[in-house]
């Protein structure tokens, strides 16, 4: 039996409601991708849509939980196989509060040509540091797997290249971005996938001058705190698209 769910739990729900509509309508997320939230009230738990594409759900969609992947309230319809991304880097990194997981397909070379790092090109990036992690999931599992995180120690294996960093690309696969709320994840998600489109123009260009070190922590402080901006205007056009 579920209980009912608090005040918090169902502001958070609305608000995860909101990041997959925003995520859809912004490109990040496509019939595969998820976003989830921790659980404001248990922080053993996290909030994630059942399996389904994320622009279609709804607060009713939302379920809870633990960080082993299991779902808390005997809900029997089915569950993203990829969750163990979630929970265990919700295990691995106390301050994260949300995971955003897609295939942003501009992410996506970033991730299969050696030597050429997501970097930071300019001030709206400046999260994701000096260099992103790559996540090669043969260092687990051989090279005939399918490329999903399909249990825990595939998630923890992922959860340990993140590392301390904000987002994480898996070879051949996708990416992970983590925020220490819901919005900051939802806005290094989008910002994340602007990056790497930017960044292969440049590098088509000619030889590329990235952020500093300290220009890209500087930027990532100032924009931390204009999130609540661009979410407002992508809360708006995800309605006008719903
Ligand atoms: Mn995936």
């Amino acid at each position: 039996m579920t209980a009912p769910a608090s005040a918090a739990e169902q502001a958070a729900i609305t608000e995860l409601v909101a990041a997959n509509h925003i995520l859809y309508a912004r490109g990040v997320v496509d019939g595969f991708g998820h976003v989830s939230q921790r659980h404001p009230d248990h922080p053993d738990r996290f909030l994630l849509s059942r399996s389904m594409a994320p622009s279609l759900v709804a607060a009713g969609d939302i379920l809870s939980f633990g960080l082993d992947g299991s779902e808390c309230g005997g809900d029997g319809r089915p569950a993203y196989l990829e969750r163990f991304i979630h929970g265990e880097i919700y295990a691995a990194r106390p301050d994260v509060m949300s995971v955003v997981h897609s295939h942003s397909p501009a992410v996506v070379p970033f991730s299969v040509v050696r030597g050429t790092g997501l970097r930071p090109i300019f001030h709206m990036c400046g999260f994701l540091g000096c260099a992103t992690p790559v996540f090669e999931i043969r260092g687990c599992v051989g090279d005939a797997s399918d490329l999903l995180i399909r249990d825990r120690a595939l998630g923890a294996a992922l959860a340990r290249c993140l590392g301390d960093h904000a987002a994480v690309l898996m070879r051949g696969h996708g990416s992970t971005v983590v925020g220490s709320t819901l919005r900051q994840a939802v806005f290094r998600a989008v910002y994340t996938e602007v990056n790497a489109k930017l960044q292969a123009v440049a590098l088509g260009l000619g030889e590329v001058t990235y952020l500093t070190d300290a220009e890209a922590a500087a930027a990532a402080a100032t924009n931390d705190s204009q999130i609540d901006r661009c979410w407002a205007l992508w809360r708006h056009e995800a309605k006008g698209a719903a």
